[in-house]
């Protein structure tokens, strides 16, 4: 992970230089309210040292980390591994999640389920990786050597190749790219020896498949020569076929020879299915090095295949989640349109425009941007155009994360505001380029840790609410009381406990609050916004007012009818126990924390009980009695100190549940 400031971090840098500028003008007014109440000079100086000192947030940039790292470390149980910690923050606020299909949204279990030759379609059965099953047409079994196109079909699906089908005691296991293993599955369930073929016509060359190009081509020893076979994307070997196989005769390949295969293609691809196409040519002479010129125009077009490879179950649930989270699922692919869009059906992705790699080469970049907002599905994608895609919609003020895994997905995933790589199929270039790194390299697993995302952001708020509201409220007592009693309420050492022992114990565990399970039924929120908003401006003030008078009034009544002593004792321990209630109310901000239900947050109980242990000593240990200038107070005195708090506490709650978007203005 790199060593950088995030923004987030940047953000409470400032809110620190803020809060100490408040804090260093309230020390001022309490100097001068102290000389006016001519109070010993040596008590105005500790208060005004004391109010300084304790209430600038000087633990909050660690705090922030801690929450970060805890956060990411929940990320990573749940597949998502942040490789940047600005990722974390920014997860939170995505509005676009731009996924690969192939894999990511499906299983990459891919199975052949059909094959179009000599101007048919026949169905493949079995299930799985199983080389066990058989070809029908129309009611018949067939058997593929009798057919000259099938076991040619066959034999370029194989040899033009690069899985294995392994026989593990738990049969079976395929190695290497999915889309492959499906042939060689498909292959053996023709009873067909992929080693035995690979003996006979060995491989003398190859181009490697890659997306841009969409097909893969071996060249081999044929008859009197050599014998190049190709198999891709059915309408890139169309466009480079001049013949077509029909029988065991090679026939020209015209107009509606093409329609016809389009036909076929377009229907397996309508129930689904990804499509493969078959072709091969003969090569005069003595070739060693195939070259991509070799095939162009040459082809002698054979057929296709159509794969199934389900979505995962998990995904479609997420893209649900994502409905309800207000962030928007654009699909980006290599495969076939129709095939996309049977696929987003299936996931019920929302209604949207589907555009091709191809289109998108003729849009410029402002008609990309004006239908960016409408389009769902990008089909016959190159890597290399996600980027335009990343740009445009950045360009529209979106938070997009994309993912992505070969080398030529770099450019994007640097690009986008979250970039994610696989981790199983990702290559090293694209796991260096990302933010973040999918361990199962599940589109489900993206949605978890944007939910995880978002559960930090509420987490550092909720810590930042605390800290800031009880620092405003306890000068807002201190102040007040000098202003109208003419007597601090509270002695230099009390303040400085209650900031950095009681308080800051029951601040931290804010940071360990549970998901609210509300994080993704909320709008995103907006990455201007960031921590500070108008609403959470307002919620500090109006909780430090609720605090700060309520510990007032508590010494205003008590000063003129007990000891100065007691009075103050009575304030200090109210003060902590109003920060008690306040850390409760600040688990959360809409819901009530009834209805949260009180036990969710274990941590924050034991630090509860753990400072009120420490207050208790303050308060009845005799020699913390002399540190602390406290006196013993009885029952009545803490039933006051703990009506005044659940008074105060039950407001606040009666404002989530009466008004709950009351201080959510300027949050989105
Ligand atoms: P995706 O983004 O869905 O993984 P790809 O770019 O890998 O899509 O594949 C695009 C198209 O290229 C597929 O629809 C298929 O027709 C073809 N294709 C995929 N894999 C191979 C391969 N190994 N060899 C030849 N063609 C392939
Ligand atoms: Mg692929």
């Amino acid at each position: 992970m790199r060593e950088e400031k995030t923004p987030l971090q940047n953000s409470i840098s400032k809110l620190s230089r803020y809060l100490v500028a408040i804090f260093l003008a309230a020390s001022s007014l309490i100097l001068v309210v102290g000389y006016v109440d001519k109070l010993p000079w040596l008590e105005i100086f500790l208060l005004a040292v004391a109010a300084a000192v304790s209430a600038i947030p000087e633990g909050l940039p660690a705090m922030v980390t801690l929450v970060l790292a805890i956060g990411m470390r929940a990320m990573a149980r749940r597949n998502a591994i942040i490789r940047r910690l600005v990722a974390v923050e920014t997860l939170g606020s995505a509005t676009v999640i731009c996924s690969d299909k192939t894999g990511t949204l499906t299983l990459n279990e891919m199975t052949v389920r059909r094959i179009y030759v000599d101007d048919r379609s026949l169905d493949v059965t079995g299930e799985g990786y199983q080389p066990q099953g058989e070809f029908w047409h129309g009611g018949q079994k067939i058997s593929p050597s009798a057919q000259p196109s099938l076991a040619l079909l066959l034999r370029i699906g194989v040899l033009c190749n690069d899985a294995l089908l392994t026989r593990e005691e738990s049969c079976c296991d395929i190695m290497g790219d999915p889309t492959e293993g499906a042939l060689v599955v498909a292959v053996a369930k023709a009873g067909m020896d992929k080693e035995k073929l690979e003996d006979k016509f060995p491989r003398l060359d190859e181009i490697p498949f890659q997306s841009e190009k969409q097909y893969m081509a071996t060249l081999h020893p044929g008859d009197g020569g050599r014998v190049v076979y190709v198999k891709g994307a059915p309408e890139r070997l169309l466009s480079l076929s001049k013949y077509v196989m029909r029988q065991d005769s090679v026939v020209p390949l015209d107009e509606a020879g093409v329609r016809d295969i389009m036909v076929a293609g377009v229907a397996m691809a309508r129930d689904a299915m990804r499509i493969i196409a078959f072709a091969y040519a003969d090569l005069p002479g003595e070739l060693t090095e195939l070259r991509d010129e070799d095939i162009r125009g040459n082809l002698v077009f054979v057929g296709i295949a159509g794969m199934i490879d389900p979505p995962r179950e998990e995904a479609k649930a997420a893209v649900k989640l994502c409905r309800d989270a207000g962030i928007r699922v654009v699909m980006i692919t290599g495969d076939h349109k129709i095939t996309a869009e049977a696929i987003g059906r299936q996931l019920e992705l929302a209604p949207g425009k589907t555009v091709t790699g191809a289109e998108l080469q003729e849009m410029s970049d402002g008609e990309l941007s004006g239908q960016i907002d409408d389009i769902t599905i990008f089909a016959r994608i190159e890597p290399l155009q996600k980027l335009r895609i990343v740009e445009a919609l950045k360009s529209h003020g979106q938070v997009v994360a994309m993912t992505g895994d070969g080398v030529n997905d770099a450019p994007a995933l640097k690009t986008a505001d979250i970039g994610i790589a696989m981790g199983i199929t990702g290559t090293d270039v694209a796991k260096e380029a990302a933010d973040m790194v999918l361990a199962d390299d599940n589109f489900a697993s993206v949605v978890a840790a944007v939910e995880e995302g978002r559960a930090i952001f509420n987490r550092l708020r909720n810590v930042l609410l605390f800290s800031i509201s009880t620092s405003i409220g306890e000068l807002l007592a201190l102040i007040v009381a000098l202003l109208v009693v003419g007597k601090a309420p509270l002695l230099a050492v009390q303040i400085i406990w209650v900031n950095l022992v009681t308080g800051t114990m029951v601040a931290a565990p804010l940071g360990l609050e549970p998901k609210l399970g509300d994080e993704l039924k909320q709008p995103p929120r907006s990455p201007k916004t960031g921590l500070i908003f108008s609403g959470f401006v307002l919620r500090n003030l109006y909780l430090a007012a609720l605090m700060g008078f309520g510990a007032f009034l508590i010494f205003a009544w008590l000063e003129p009818r007990v000891s100065l002593d007691e009075a103050r004792t009575i304030t200090f321990c109210a003060i902590v126990v109003f920060e008690w209630f306040l850390t409760i109310n600040c688990r959360t901000d809409e819901q009530t924390v009834f209805k949260l239900g009180f036990f969710k947050n274990r941590w924050l109980l034991i630090s509860i009980l753990a400072a009120a242990v420490l207050q208790a000593a303050a308060v009845y240990l005799p020699f913390l009695q002399i540190a602390f200038r406290t006196v013993p107070i009885g029952p009545g005195d803490w039933g006051l100190i703990i009506l005044t708090g659940g008074i105060i506490f039950l407001i606040e709650e009666a404002r989530k549940a009466l008004f709950p978007k009351l201080f959510s203005r300027g949050k989105w």
